[in-house]
């Protein structure tokens, strides 16, 4: 009997297919990463270059907020300069509160974008929500344009909240506030959606969301609304945080829904250091979706954490060095040599499981740990070819690397793809 029978990701939910400009999301296309700017959209230039760095890092899809007129009249031109840039990445528009007004004053704003991501709990109060909800829904429709429905936690529509506490209270046996406040959220994106369809946007151009910042409650409430309907799907903590905190956050939630199939697209809403790079929310979303198994976007390293086997920080240098070196080509290797997103490097620290490890990889090394002969044996395709020494080892296992890449994946080369995929499958197997 198999005691460890193998377990992937659930099936994906059936889901709706919503297209965004030539982004596919949903209806079993790859599930997409996208990201947002925090550049003030009135800045053009700004937002042109950090638009172009997040597409460049691997985000197939880039928000921009559209909070004042300012704001909206430069959308069209930050979109004019990214076609001139090459940039054909489709931008989102982030609208709160005045979205109806600035669509109405700024008409070639709802032209240049891809999709309006539209907060139902932010489109005013009473009788005029459904009123500035409807403005924001016709030029949508107008313009032939998708729509995320996104409910947020920090900003639930109150009427509707007090609505459904109100009835709650009335149960014999009334539920926690918590449990309410879920539903709520759950309920404010399927009576949005439900709207929306009336007001005559399509079935197939609406994405929904319902962020929250804790764990649990993402998953609870994603769950629900996965239950409740076939829309395709947003996923992502919002106000996850800094650093570390931010990124196991936003992974353990996402990492649950997405082993469960659900999840069309993610954003990994990482608040950056002081002067950090935005791109890393890009990074992340994409590790996040790699480690699973789910997509690959760029060769894998792997590396051994480092023990009392190893006296010096070579090991760890060369790891980050090679992992920086491939990242930095994915630009032009994704074009150049396809599959080369599914390689495994693997930089190793001592000869405990650096041979192993580094035969399962696409190209390890097994340096020396403390005590051992200072060489440092090569695998490519689990062989051992070839045993570094001297001052030169990480530029000699670099170029290594760069011949491998040329020899297996260039698009002449017969073996592109399926030494890489069935490397995959070992490693992963293993
Ligand atoms: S491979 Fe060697 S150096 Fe790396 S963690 Fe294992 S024992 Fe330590």
């Amino acid at each position: 009997m198999n005691c460890y029978p193998s377990h992937g990701p659930a099936a994906r939910r059936k889901s709706c297919l919503v297209r965004v400009g030539d982004v596919a999301i949903g209806g079993g296309a790859p599930i997409v990463v996208q990201s947002m700017t925090n550049t003030d959209t009135a800045d053009a230039a700004a937002t042109v270059r950090q638009v172009a760095e997040l597409a460049r890092a691997g985000s197939e899809v880039v928000r921009i907020t559209v909070n004042d007129a300012a704001a909206a009249a430069q959308v069209p031109h930050i979109r004019d300069r990214l076609e001139r840039m090459g940039v054909n990445v489709p931008l989102v528009g982030d609208f709160h509160f005045n979205g109806h007004r600035l669509l109405t004053q700024h008409p070639a704003c709802a032209a240049a974008l891809a999709k309006l991501r539209i907060n139902p709990g932010n489109v005013g109060h009473g009788a005029k929500r459904d009123e500035q909800f409807a403005t924001m829904i016709e030029f949508a429709c107008r313009h032939a344009k998708p729509v995320r429905i996104g409910v947020n936690w920090g900003s639930l529509d109150p009427e509707l909240l007090a609505r459904m506490m109100d009835a709650n209270a009335r149960l014999s046996e009334p539920e926690e506030a918590a449990v309410v406040t879920r539903r709520a959220l759950v309920v404010s994106a399927l009576e949005s959606a439900r709207q929306a369809e009336a007001l005559g946007l399509p079935h197939d151009r609406i994405v929904l969301s319902c962020k929250v910042s804790g764990v649990q409650d993402l998953v609870a409430v994603y769950r629900d609304l996965a239950a409740r309907c076939d829309h395709a799907l947003h996923l992502g903590l919002t106000e996850a945080g800094m650093g570390s905190k931010g990124i196991v956050a936003s992974t353990a939630a996402m990492a649950v829904l997405l082993q469960e199939g659900i999840g069309d697209t993610i954003r990994v809403s990482l608040t950056p250091e002081p002067g950090g790079d935005r791109t890393k929310e890009v990074v992340v979303a994409q590790e996040m979706l790699q480690t699973m198994g789910l997509r690959s976007f760029a060769p894998m390293v792997i590396a051994c954490p480092g023990c009392g086997r190893t006296t010096s920080a070579f090991f760890q240098e060369l790891a980050d060095r090679i992992q920086g070196y491939l990242r930095a080509q994915m630009p032009v290797w994704r074009e150049k040599f396809p599959g080369v997103e599914t390689m495994h490097v693997a930089v190793m620290g001592c000869v405990v499981n650096g041979p192993g490890e580094s035969k399962h990889a696409n190209v390890g090394i097994s340096l020396p740990g403390s005590g051992e002969n200072p060489v440092a044996p090569v695998y490519v395709d689990g062989v051992r070819t070839v045993t570094l020494k001297g001052e030169n080892i990480a530029g000699e296992f670099q170029r290594i690397v760069e011949q491998y890449v040329s020899d297996r994946y260039s698009k002449r080369s017969p073996t592109t793809h399926h030494g890489s995929a069935e490397k995959q499958a070992a490693h992963t197997a293993g």
